[in-house]
């Protein structure tokens, strides 16, 4: 089993979606699946998890498999002949009516834009390739726009409004009616696209609370609106996923990488997983080798400290799947040799409601670190203590244990996790004999080995982590 430290998140598609094919790409390193909701029916997305879960119970693989909702997204509609030529000053009128789009009309899935649009703003289609300018809004509910930035539109291409405020709910109907499909799946991660403000997120943990599901929820930071709530956007998700795609249009491009980096550090800070998304191998999509600058991009996200690296289309519809994760885990490897991506200099949170059971996983990954220890393992019962000492990014192996079964496969996608499920509750001393022999027969630790327990205790009392030992395997 590779044992680097950054996970990655493949999406699955054409190119992977059979049992062969997904269990090849977690041999070469992957460690949670997602599935893109703008894509695919039911019933393929089924086939896939169903597979997933034979991967889990063939090998002892925790695979966490990811719903990722398409959320508000807006798109044109159909265009006369497949393309449509837009040049430079061209006028023509965007509608909330289903036509098929000419050089006259185009259809927008929006039907309120007419309202939110005010003339000056700007639009862009196909991730940016063109743009327009909104510069009259008529009685009969169209949008007037002109061309500033040419280019050919192709049929129901992405739309993007980074200026407008826009009143769409956040979990549109198709949204709910695969959230329906998701929670009947028990799939262990939601992502919840175009997040924009915590509402959204609460929202979302209400239904999931509701119908008693246990999946964790990402947020996809991709609109400048989210941007101005980060910080009550991280505390109410589980994850966040920075979504360059759609970011890098909403914002202006060079202001990226520096979102991206403080997304990251405000993520480690309060252990939620984090998540670098979209493109980052995608010159694989048909070439066998990627270009120096997107190695260069998996190496500093890497150093960043996310937890995860994810692909889109490089492994759902890309020539060569396989080799890019062969590919990306080699750098993930091969940086995680550098001592600056361990011990990231953070200190527990004196005013976090956690502070106590922080500052025990906080000093717990400072032994591990002093007397450079073989193991680390950690006990959870929500989730909590394995992001925990995750997020200070431990060099020492890093094992969590937790009678969930759902929280083992979740936490596949926390950095330096491998979890496993242990459900006695006999003594604490019989507990950590038992992971200390679990990981023996297992081979990950040996004899004389000196692992750092984190538990709580007494142990019938399920109390938040309080105790701390460390033990000669
Ligand atoms: P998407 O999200 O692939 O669902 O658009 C990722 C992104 O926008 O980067
Ligand atoms: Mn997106």
């Amino acid at each position: 089993m590779l044992l680097k430290k950054t996970k990655i998140v493949a999406t699955v598609g054409p190119a992977c979606n059979t049992y062969e094919k997904l269990l090849a790409l977690v041999n070469e390193g992957v460690n949670v699946f997602r599935l893109n909701f703008s894509h695919g029916t039911h019933d393929q997305h089924h086939e896939v998890i169903q597979h997933i879960r034979r991967i889990n119970d063939d090998f002892p693989f925790n695979i966490a498999i990811l719903a990722d909702l398409q959320g508000p997204k807006l798109r044109v509609g159909d265009i006369e002949n497949g393309e449509l030529d837009l040049k430079q000053d061209d006028e023509f009128y965007f509608t909330n009516e289903k036509v098929v789009g000419t050089l006259n009309n185009i259809y927008i899935s929006y039907p309120a834009f007419h309202r939110d649009v005010r003339i000056g703003e700007k639009i862009l289609l196909d991730d940016g390739k063109i743009e327009v300018l909104v510069t009259e809004i008529t009685a009969d509910n169209r949008v007037k726009v002109q061309v500033t930035t040419p280019g050919v539109l192709y049929p129901r291409k992405g739309v993007n409004l980074p200026d407008t405020k826009i009143s769409l709910p956040s979990l549109t109907d198709k949204d709910l009616a695969d959230l329906e499909f998701i929670i009947g799946e028990n799939v262990d991660w939601i992502a919840l696209s175009f997040v924009r403000k915590t509402e959204d997120i609460i929202d979302l943990r209400q239904r999931l609370k509701d119908r008693n599901s246990p999946a964790k929820i990402i947020a996809k930071i991709e609109m400048p609106e989210a941007l101005e709530h980060l910080r009550d956007i991280i505390i109410a998700s589980d994850a966040v996923m920075v979504a360059r795609g759609d970011l890098g249009v909403e914002l202006p491009l060079q202001q990226v990488p520096m979102v991206q980096k403080k997304i990251v550090r405000m993520c480690i800070h309060r252990a939620k997983p984090v998540i670098i998304a979209t493109q980052m191998m995608e010159s694989m999509l048909d070439r066998t080798r990627p270009n120096r600058s997107e190695i260069t991009d998996v190496a500093n996200a890497v150093l960043e400290g996310a937890d995860a690296l994810m692909l889109s289309a490089e492994t759902a519809t890309g020539k060569y799947p396989e080799l890019v994760i062969r590919t990306m885990s080699s750098i993930i490897t091969e940086v995680e040799k550098e001592e600056t991506v361990y011990n990231k200099n953070l200190i527990p949170q004196k005013h976090s409601p956690s502070f106590l059971s922080d500052a025990l996983c906080y000093n717990a990954c400072e032994i591990a670190h002093e007397v450079n220890a073989n193991a680390l393992i950690g006990m959870t019962q929500s989730g909590y203590t394995g992001f925990m000492l995750s997020s200070y990014r431990p060099r020492s192996p890093l094992f969590v244990f937790t009678k969930t079964q759902t929280l083992v496969n979740q936490l596949s996608l926390s950095w330096g996790v491998q979890a496993f499920y242990y459900d006695k509750e006999e003594s604490i001393d019989t507990i950590i004999a038992d992971q200390i022999d679990l990981l023996k027969q297992k081979g990950l630790i040996k004899t004389g080995d000196v692992v750092i327990n984190t538990g709580s205790m007494p142990i019938q009392e399920h109390l938040p982590t309080n105790m701390l030992k460390i033990t000669k395997a």
